[in-house]
């Protein structure tokens, strides 16, 4: 994952405080080089869902330039990295990787997983130059 598209993802979040962001990562299989921000319709502190149309809007974007939705993300301005049990319920893609940025303590944190089994499951983040 591209080191701007981390940058991208923490700014965004913090933009949107006191409520989460959301939106989706672009790229070349696990390449993911953008983030391609959304509106969050629950506007929310606790919850998140992307708007439908904005979620188009970055598949069309995508496909313009031969890359595709690879992974989705959402903030958690008082909470952990980690998934909460709303986030899921609210699972509707398998096929998504999934990026929550904390905003809880003074320095972001940034977790990945990928959905498994009905579960989501932690993958390493690369960040790359
Ligand atoms: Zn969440």
């Amino acid at each position: 994952m591209r080191q701007e598209v981390i940058v991208e993802v923490i700014a965004h979040a913090k933009r949107e405080i006191p409520n989460e962001c959301c939106g989706l990562l672009l790229g070349f299989s696990d390449d993911i080089d953008e983030a391609y921000p959304a509106r969050n319709v629950s506007a929310s502190a606790t919850r998140f869902l992307i708007d439908p149309a904005d979620h188009f809007d970055a598949i069309r974007h995508a496909r313009a330039s031969g890359r595709s939705v690879r992974g989705a993300y959402h903030s958690h301005p008082r909470g952990p990295s980690a998934p909460s049990e709303t986030d899921a319920a609210a699972m509707t893609d398998p096929t998504l990787l999934h990026l929550i940025v904390s905003l809880q303590d003074a320095e972001p944190r940034i977790s990945l997983f990928e959905w498994a089994r009905g579960n989501f499951v932690a993958v390493d983040l690369v960040p790359e130059p």
